[in-house]
């Protein structure tokens, strides 16, 4: 029997099951067996042999889901902390991301999937769009085939128009080879739609069809995208329920219900939406809209692939816009909307919902496979008490409490560990990527790239001041 078929069973703790009726059983038991949830329950017997993991004074929860995560620029992680979207796109898009080669697509991926499975997010997209060539798109492969955690691989390349290279035999051959019948745990068509009348985007999303894939797109993009892609996107006929939208922050109610009858779900990144100005978080429009919502990170150049960060940013960011505009009426708030167990939703259930996966992951229900979080931190003064479970995943957990990560049934961190990952190699790989790129841009652009100038504050005239 290897490792990934033994059971296994997390016993005595508290099960946050995400089910239908969001489900919680405390001093539960979670029992795994074929890599699938057996059952769940209070006492359980386990198969001889099952690896016990004792669950007392944790959360046991389903593995999280982030869709939409640009994982080949983890090699640069943090660098662009202080950056705009301005700055994103002049470094990514138009000067350095064409230097990247397929080892540092290789490099940032690996790193990011392992940080994926570290931080109990079992399933990534990753919006892989910096694949030039097809040994580009097979080095992103590699490097997450090479992690046992489930990734989405969401091709794009920002060299080229979206027409260009999905039209190339190259990007089909990739498809036979890769991807019908391969390793990953889905494929989706990633571009974006800046408005162009003639819509060249129609054939790569003909392309998508004709495969039976998704499209994922940053839509309502300040600056970048706007209504007039969804009008297009609409009129064409290619706003299906699996479609996803990135940000979706700068859109008319008219856009918001073209997706909201249309039935795609929009994929909001508070961290990115209020540092880089896509627009506000929409999460307070898409309710409004009864748009389903999951959640995502973006990059690591700024952020960094922690599902805590972005439930806590997203419940904090509808809360401060609910209150704003209350004051800006001269009204108080008195009872919030959003609600910690809707954002636990959101990085769990709405993530498997967004990418067609809802009967396979995102709840702890007999038959899913068995992606699941342990978080607990006996050492942690913050896991003690646990009186609102919703509410202390969302503003008490951090990553560093993660104990267990199960993924298809693997054992693949416990005890706070990451087990059978070879986080050695990642880090030489990166670290060879940040060297080659020290060396191509040189120091000066470098330092540049990574300091964007500070305009200028003007401190008011204060009346208030003493003179002598
Ligand atoms: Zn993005």
């Amino acid at each position: 029997m290897s490792d990934s078929d033994r059971p296994v069973i997390l016993r005595n703790g508290l099960v946050l099951t995400m089910d239908d009726s969001h489900t919680m059983v405390s001093g539960g038991d979670v029992l795994v067996v074929d890599g699938r949830i057996a059952e769940v329950g209070t006492g359980l017997t386990a198969p001889d042999g099952a690896l016990e993991i004792d669950a007392t004074g944790g959360i046991i929860m389903p593995g999280m889901i982030d869709t939409h995560r640009h994982m080949w620029q983890t090699a640069m992680r943090g660098y662009g902390a202080d950056w705009t979207l301005t700055q994103y796109f002049v470094w990514y898009y138009l000067e350095s991301g064409k230097l990247f080669r397929p080892e540092d697509v290789y490099a940032g991926n690996l790193l990011s999937a392992i940080e994926s499975i570290d931080a109990g997010v079992t399933t990534t997209v990753d919006w892989s769009h910096g694949l030039q060539t097809a040994d580009h798109a097979d080095a992103a492969v590699d490097a997450l085939e090479a992690v046992p955690g489930r990734f989405v691989l969401a091709y794009g390349n920002i060299q080229q128009g979206p027409w260009e290279w999905s039209a190339s035999e190259q990007f089909r051959d990739f498809f036979r080879r890769r991807i019908d019948g391969g390793k990953l745990a889905g494929f989706q068509m990633a571009f974006d739609i800046p408005g162009d009348p003639a819509f060249p985007e129609k054939a790569a999303f003909e392309v998508a069809r004709d495969l039976g894939v998704s499209v994922s797109t940053h839509a309502g993009v300040w600056g970048a995208t706007n209504d007039e892609g969804i009008r297009l996107m609409y009129e064409h006929g290619f706003m299906t329920p699996s479609t996803v939208y990135v940000h979706a922050a700068t859109l008319s109610p008219d856009s918001y219900q073209r997706i909201a009858a249309t039935g795609g779900s929009v994929s909001v990144a508070t961290e990115s939406e209020q540092n880089a100005g896509q627009g506000y978080p929409p999460t307070w429009q898409l309710r409004n809209h009864g748009i389903p919502v999951s959640l995502s990170q973006d990059t690591s150049v700024w952020w960094s692939g922690d599902l805590f960060a972005a439930m806590r940013g997203t419940l904090n960011a509808d809360r401060a816009r609910e209150h704003l505009e209350a004051h800006g009426k001269r009204e108080t708030v008195t009872h919030h909307h959003l609600r910690a167990e809707q954002v636990v939703d959101w990085a769990t259930r709405g993530g498997a919902k967004a990418l067609g996966m809802d009967s396979q992951v995102g709840a702890l229900t007999p038959g899913r496979q068995a992606d699941v979080v342990l978080i607990k931190n006996d050492d942690s003064p913050a896991m003690f008490p646990i009186l609102n479970p919703y509410g202390h995943v969302v503003f008490q957990a951090q990553r560093a409490d993660v104990h267990t990560v199960l993924v298809g049934g693997r054992v693949v961190k416990q005890d706070g560990k990451l087990v059978g990952t070879d986080l050695a190699t990642a880090r030489a790989k990166v670290a060879a990527t940040v060297g080659y790129l020290q060396d191509a841009l040189g120091e000066e652009a470098w330092k540049r790239g990574m300091n964007p100038e500070i305009p200028e504050t003007r401190v008011l005239t204060n009346p208030y001041q003493y003179t002598k």
